[in-house]
Order: C-alpha cells, then structure tokens, then sequence
C-alpha cells in the first residue's frame, strides 16, 4: 500500500536531494569549491537514469519513417542568434538589491514575496495611483487594482506593467536581506553565454554557447531533406546541451545555466500545421505516460493568445506538479515560417522547399517540441519517489519504469558459502553483456533489498538453498516485493521480456 509519509513539499525535494547525492543520482558541480550555482553533476546512477531518459526519447522520436536524427555544434555562427531574435530578445527583466546585492527576475518576484507584503504593496500603490498630483493614468492602471482576480495574478500583472512595476518594487523589501526601497530600477539581461572565438578577445569574435538546440536543426533543415531524401512532412530530431545564464536558478535540476535538450522540428505544408501540432501534442504527453509518470500529475497549459511569444502561432507546455507546483517539462510550439524565413533572410541563401508533386516553392511551417533532458529527468526522480511503511518500519523506494531504472536487476547470493557466490557470478556474468545489473553480497539480505528499492531496481535475483538443489533463483518484484521462482537458463529471456513491456 501506498503511503506517503514526507510532511510537507519542501521536505520532498529535500529528501530527494540528499538521496541524490548519497545514492550517487546528482551532485553539486565543483563541490570541494563550494559548489558553482546552477550547475549540478551527474554521478553514477544519474548518468543511467540520463541516459535512459534520453534513449526512450530518441527511440520514441526517431525510430519512425519520418524523423531524422542530427547532432550540430554547440558553437554556431553569430548570425543565427541574431536571425533568431536571441541577440535582441532573449532577455529577463533583472532588478539588483543594492544593500546585499542579490539578484532577482522581475518577473518571478510573485513567488518570493509573502502574501500579507503583496496586499500591503496593492494597497499602497493604489492610493498613490489614485493621489491627484501622481503622472500616472488612473483609468488605464485601476482596473488591475479594481479586478476581482486572484493576488498573484493581480501582483504580476503589476509587475508586467513598465510604470507600475517601478512604483511597486520601490514599495518592496528585498527577499534576501529584508531592506526596503534598495532594488535597481528593471533591466533587460540577455540570456546568453559570451564567448570568443579564437584567440582574440574582441567584439568582432564574440560567439555565444546556444540557449537551444532547435537553431542547429533549423539551419541544417535543407542538407537534411536533400541528403536523407525525406519529402514533407518531416521531423529532425536532436539532442544536446544548451546554456542560459538564468538569473535566478532553483529547485534542484528545474533551472539550471547547462542543461540537455531533446527538440524535434517537424517540418510541414502551411494548412496542415494545425492537425500536425495537435498530433504531437498528443504523441508527446502519451511519451511521459507511457513512461509511468503519473497521468494525473500531467497536464497542458495552452498559452493564451495575447501570451504568445513572437514567434508562436499556438503554443502549449506539458507541465508536471512537482512538490513545489505545477512547472513545465516540455513546450510545443507552431512556429510558422519564422524560423526558416529569418534564415533566409540573414544568410541571404533559400530555404525554400520544392514540392515535387505540385511543383510548388515555400517555406515549410514548423511544430516544435523541446523538452529538457534534465527537468524530465527531474519529473521522472519526483514521480518515483515513494516513502511506505512496510512490517512497522519505512521503505523508500523509486518505482522507477523498468526501462528508466540505472540498474535493471541485483544478484544477490543469500550468503557467502556452500557454492552459493560461484552460482550468482555464473549468472551475472551471464547477464552483464546485456542489461546493467549490479551485485551485493554484503549484509542481510532484507537490507539489500531495501538498498536496492532506494535506487530503483525493478529486480533483484536471490540465489538461495533451493538454488543449489534445483538450478531455480527467486525474482523479487520492487514494487509488489512478491517472489517467483525462475529456472536460471530463464532469466535472460525473461529480464529482457520485462524491459521491453
Ligand atoms: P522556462 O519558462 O521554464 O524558463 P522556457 O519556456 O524558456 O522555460 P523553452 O525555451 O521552451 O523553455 O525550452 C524547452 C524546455 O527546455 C523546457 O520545457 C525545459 O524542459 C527545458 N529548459 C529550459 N530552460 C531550462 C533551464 N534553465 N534548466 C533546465 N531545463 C530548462
């Protein structure tokens, strides 16, 4: 039975946090310095669990007639960021705390500053909007004030707001060192890392690591569709690293300045972009399913209309509820002809498709879906993590999907005599070459057990006295903790049954 015994959110994400490092999942990067914020290490097992997030999603998207796979390089000429909006675009809002220096995104100070400091900071900005010697239109700001919306939602749209946002963080404390009225007025903060190429460091050799994969795929789509010889519709698929100097980076691996990207553009005729987007929108939630992630944790969150970015003609995010609320995994956008359009245009060559059949020229429209490699490995570590009381005392377990899971199945010897070790190194390194297994014989065989439900195994083998009459082991189920008997010569074809369901 299922029972989940974390107090409260934070202490979930703590607790993860810590299994992470002590279990070899995630660790800080450079930690021995002190740690470099927003950077996190993969150990042992996170790098399986990586891995496999990355494979199900490369087996899912391009194992099919009409995807192709491409890995481009991270460093890219400087045109394609401007071609792209990034040099122009891709930026924040910042505001610094000039007492303690902190820094913070504008336009996630909703989340930092308590409910009662909001009211207050309402109530003040509305009496001085409507004090008679202020410069600001009162009718076009009261109806934000005036609305019966709830109060984040009130206290972003005050923050989205140029004039207001000013008068309202003048009237706020800092969340880090509690001082009033020592924020910087709002700046625009690109995105992007600066690097040189070569061994010059001047402006002319700026290039920047890419805050996306999807403009390798973009620039790439004609040697793509000539050299593979795929007629539209058609999807490149890639996955790789992509760097953003984020402000403000938190809650473990949700935001961090490198992380993996998993993109496919599919390319397609105008008019038949709307089925195409709704298609994947669906193909791309199923993909989290069909991994095991709760489906009730799962949803979309459509962007309204005027939200959409420049670029957009529909967009949606598949978000996830984590413990500290619902963030986004994945987005799914329709690009039009942006992208390929502004290729052309900056790089002056076509990028036009020539359709055979109708001997027509245009420029394909593109659905995108860009997930992070990392926040879905995030999700998929939340969503398997699972506290229970077992006979009186507290089992933590990932019920990680068998094909997720850093280690498929354990071999344990029941004890370490009468030709019961001999037997399980014959069966390991029978099954070493084929799934990624792990072997303890050290302490009872309970605590192993749990040792290895804490990590996720779905199996774990037992050689046992019965072994030594019969040639069977038992299979122990991680989440059931049933046990079937199993001829020896079985396992491989039945290990390797279970991973492919
Ligand atoms: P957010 O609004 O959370 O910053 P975004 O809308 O900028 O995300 P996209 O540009 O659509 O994100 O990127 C696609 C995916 O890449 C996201 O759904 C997310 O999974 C991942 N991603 C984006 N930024 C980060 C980051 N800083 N750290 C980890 N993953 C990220």
């Amino acid at each position: 039975m299922r029972c989940a015994i974390a107090k409260n959110q934070n202490e979930t994400i703590e607790k993860i946090v810590s299994l992470s490092k002590r279990r070899g999942f995630v660790f800080q990067s450079s930690e021995i310095y002190g740690g470099l914020n927003g950077c996190w290490d993969y150990g042992p097992l996170g790098v399986e669990l990586l891995k496999n997030v990355k494979e199900e999603w490369w087996k899912a998207m391009t194992y099919r007639e009409d995807v192709e796979g491409l890995d481009a390089s991270i460093l890219m000429h400087p045109r394609v960021w401007e071609a792209s909006g990034h040099v122009e675009n891709f930026t924040d809002p910042m505001i610094d705390c000039k007492q303690c220096k902190a820094r913070f995104r504008l336009d996630t100070l909703t989340e930092l500053i308590s409910e009662k400091n909001k009211e207050k900071a309402i109530k003040e900005i509305s009496a001085s909007i409507n004090d008679k010697n202020n410069q600001l239109n009162i009718d076009k700001y009261n109806w934000i004030i005036a609305n019966e919306i709830p109060l984040d939602d009130k206290f972003t749209a005050l923050l989205e707001n140029q004039d207001l946002s000013i008068k309202l963080i003048e009237l706020l404390g800092c969340p880090q060192c509690g001082n009033k009225g020592t924020f910087t007025q709002p700046r625009k903060f690109n995105l992007m890392f600066k690097t040189f190429l070569g061994p010059v460091d001047d402006s002319a050799n700026i290039i920047y690591l890419r805050p996306e994969t999807a403009q390798g795929i973009f620039v790439n789509f004609l040697n793509v569709a000539n050299s593979s010889r795929q007629k539209l519709p058609f999807g490149i698929a890639q996955i790789g690293k992509a760097f953003r100097n984020e402000i403000n980076t938190k809650n473990f691996l949700f935001r961090t300045r490198e992380f993996e990207q998993m993109e496919m553009q599919y390319f397609c005729k105008p008019g038949t972009d709307k089925t195409n987007y709704d298609e994947w929108k669906e193909r791309r939630i199923n993909w989290f399913k069909s991994l095991g992630m709760t489906p009730d944790k799962l949803r979309f969150h459509d962007h309204p209309k005027d939200k959409l970015a420049h670029y957009a003609k529909e967009a949606t995010d598949i978000e996830y509820e984590f413990p500290f609320g619902w963030g986004e995994i994945e987005g799914i956008h329709n690009r039009t002809d942006f992208d390929l359009s502004r290729h052309q245009e900056y790089s002056g060559k076509s990028m036009q498709y020539f359709d055979d059949e109708t001997k027509e020229k245009f420029i394909p429209f593109i659905i995108e879906t860009s997930a992070g490699a990392s926040r879905s490995f995030m999700a998929f570590l939340v969503d398997a993590y699972y506290e229970e009381e077992v006979k009186g005392e507290t089992r933590s377990v990932l019920r990680f999907h068998p094909r997720l899971a850093p280690i498929k199945a354990a071999i344990l010897p029941l004890v370490n005599k009468d030709g019961m070790p001999e037997i399980a190194r014959k069966i390991e390194a029978d099954l070493r070459p084929y799934i990624r297994i792990f072997y303890d014989d050290k302490g009872a065989v309970g605590r192993r057990y749990r040792r290895q439900d804490e990590i996720g195994t779905p199996y774990s083998i037992t050689v046992d006295t019965q072994t030594l009459v019969d040639q069977t082991v038992t299979i122990r189920e991680r989440d059931t903790m049933e046990q079937v008997r199993v001829s020896i010569d079985k396992l491989l074809p039945l290990l390797l049954d279970k991973l492919k369901q």
